[in-house]
């Protein structure tokens, strides 16, 4: 990956970017993402944040190779306080984290305004994508599209949300799998889900190997593959 080839991943993040938006990438290792961007004239203004001083380094480094220092800004800063009321920042994009810390990072800018303009965000977690959900639902942000793909036998989810002035309500399925991804059932959402099936599947066989009486959280990891199986239907059968 560089600035002029992004993974898989991050490809699919970049072209969920609106056209000339101004973008707050945070995590921005490399600042691959916004420079990419800006090499392909697709953002008009970028900040990179990112709050470990190797990263930031590194993401000042390949800004500067690729003379964008004018239009993509690299500032070492805890998450949205990267962005400065100046920016006029309309989309945030924070990938490959968990869902839990994507949350957290939203809901401290969300406290100190740091989301007043921005009416998208794309975010990619690496794990726990029902916080994120959540955290969206709660927060009156929308969500407009899901994408998921597997890239080096990983398996990623990208969400896009809009500022959305209706109350949004998702149910718990919808938390989990997501708001598109059910009904459209491609193949790396299915290969994910049927993972999740075999992990629960060797923590039930570890319990009741266990020498005390673990029915009751067997049950409970029952409980979880027949949610699981239910959503998939007639997937988990193929
Ligand atoms: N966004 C890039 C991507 O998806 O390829 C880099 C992902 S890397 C695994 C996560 C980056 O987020 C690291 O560089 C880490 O230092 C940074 N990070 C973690 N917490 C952060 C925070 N609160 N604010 C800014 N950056 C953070």
């Amino acid at each position: 990956m560089n600035v002029e080839k992004l993974s898989k991943r991050l490809e699919l993040v970049a072209n969920a970017v609106p056209k000339d938006a101004r973008v707050a990438d945070i995590g921005s290792d490399h600042a691959y993402l916004p420079c990419y961007l800006a090499l392909n004239e697709q953002i008009t203004y970028a900040v990179a944040g990112e709050v470990v001083d190797g990263p930031f380094q590194s993401a000042c480094l390949h800004v500067k190779e690729q003379g964008l220092e004018e239009k993509v800004f690299v500032r070492l800063a805890d998450g949205l306080d990267a962005i400065e009321e100046l920016d006029k920042i309309d989309t945030v994009t924070i990938c490959g984290m968990g869902g839990d810390l994507i949350s957290k990072i939203l809901e401290r800018g969300y406290i100190k305004g740091q989301l007043k303009t921005v009416n998208t965000l794309i975010l990619q977690p690496n794990i726990g994508e029902q916080h994120v959900r959540k955290w969206l639902m709660a927060h009156q942000y929308k969500i407009i599209e899901e994408y998921i793909i597997e890239e080096n036998k990983k398996i990623y989810e990208v969400i896009v949300a809009t500022v959305s002035k209706d109350d949004i309500e998702y149910s718990l399925e919808q938390l989990q799998f997501g708001v598109f991804l059910p009904d459209r059932k491609e193949t790396a959402f299915v290969q994910k889900w049927m993972l999740e099936l075999d992990k629960y599947e060797s923590v039930i066989k570890q319990l009741k190997q266990a020498k005390t009486d673990e029915s009751e959280k067997i049950l409970l990891f029952r409980e979880k593959q027949r949610v699981i199986k239910e959503m998939l239907g007639n997937a988990h059968s193929k």
